[in-house]
């Protein structure tokens, strides 16, 4: 039995990796400031006598200055989430990636915890390989597009990582996530999949910005838990850099036509131009692919579940009253 802390528990990815480790016998801790969290995420587990949560942020050193020591690893999920919001709130998103960061790692350091930090496909930028690896270049635009900022706070984050576990000898593992989705996401900040299907439940437009053809790589919600949890237990993955994702690559406009059908739904589809919704400085990527080989030789991670299951999974969650 470990204690961990999750900073960002109580959103999508890090209530989901709170109730696992529950499930497990482990003891969980979390802080999350509900900026892009809720508590509904984490009302099933609240009252366990192995859970507590700490209304907070990361940018508040003093209050993980008394956590940590508590503890034995942290997962760190704290982050600015989902294009939309990094775009309507560029200076909280560039402070909490860079401030609450640092303030993880430094406090990890002074008392020797583990960590786990969570990065992003974002990395990647506008590189449009076939299959993306953790090695690859980042191809990235000019600094007045504010999603460049995203991917940039994220990769100072890697750098800090690794900065720490080669000078300091920090315990530690990076993780790129490529698009997660599930059960009990939404559609607030963008996440496309619970967004389309909530609209063709409702037999409403479905939005698909541009000409649709930039594709995605969807990676079920459990598939990334378990990749969480494994590359955070193996200590052959200290200091590495994995991709977790699932290389089943589809048009947003394939999957608006999937979710149509699916669902059995009288929505059409109509294209909005990126502009109309992020404004006019904005950049989409292509494509975005990962190469899996590499965490697949680590621990023998590969995504068990695809793109039909996860629609299939939010849809039994969703007709179960969320
Ligand atoms: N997207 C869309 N309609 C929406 C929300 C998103 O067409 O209502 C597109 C978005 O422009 C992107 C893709 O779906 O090309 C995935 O968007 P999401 O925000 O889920 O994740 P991203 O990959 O951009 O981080």
């Amino acid at each position: 039995m470990s204690k961990y802390l999750i900073t960002g528990g109580a959103g999508f990815i890090g209530s989901n990796l709170s109730r696992s480790l529950l499930n497990k016998g482990h003891k969980v801790i979390v802080i999350d400031d509900l900026s892009t969290g809720f508590l509904e995420n984490i009302k099933d587990f609240e009252a366990d006598k192995n859970f507590k949560f700490y209304l907070d942020s990361v940018m508040n050193f003093e209050i993980l200055d008394k956590i940590i020591p508590q503890i034995d690893a942290i997962f760190h999920l704290a982050a600015a989430v989902g294009v939309e919001y990094v775009i309507n709130n560029p200076l909280k998103s560039i402070e909490i990636n860079v401030k609450g960061t640092e303030n993880v790692l430094q406090l990890a350091n002074k008392y020797k915890k583990k960590v786990l930090i969570t990065s992003t496909s974002e990395i990647y930028g506008k590189n449009e390989k076939d299959s993306l690896s953790e090695e690859d270049d980042r191809v990235l635009g000019t600094t007045t597009i504010n999603r460049w900022s995203y991917s940039n706070t994220k990769a100072l984050d890697e750098f800090l990582g690794l900065a720490y576990f080669n000078v300091k000898k920090l315990p530690l593992v990076i993780v790129r996530l490529f698009n997660t989705t599930g059960p009990g996401q939404v559609g607030d900040y963008g996440m496309v999949v619970p967004r389309f299907i909530k609209q063709a439940l409702l037999n409403k437009t479905i939005t698909v910005y541009g000409d649709g053809k930039q594709t995605r790589c969807f990676t079920h919600i459990d598939d990334v838990i378990i990749a969480l949890i494994e590359v955070m237990g193996n200590k052959k993955c200290e200091g590495q850099i994995f991709n977790i994702g699932n290389p089943q690559e589809v048009s947003i406009n394939d999957l608006a036509k999937k979710i149509i059908k699916i669902t059995n739904s009288s929505s059409k589809i109509i294209n909005i131009p990126y502009e109309n919704v992020m404004g006019q400085n904005f950049e989409d990527m292509k494509r975005r692919v990962p190469n899996i080989e590499k965490i697949n030789s680590f621990i023998g991670w590969s995504p068990k579940f695809d793109l039909k299951k996860i629609i299939d999974d939010i849809l039994i969650y969703l007709k179960n009253g969320e």
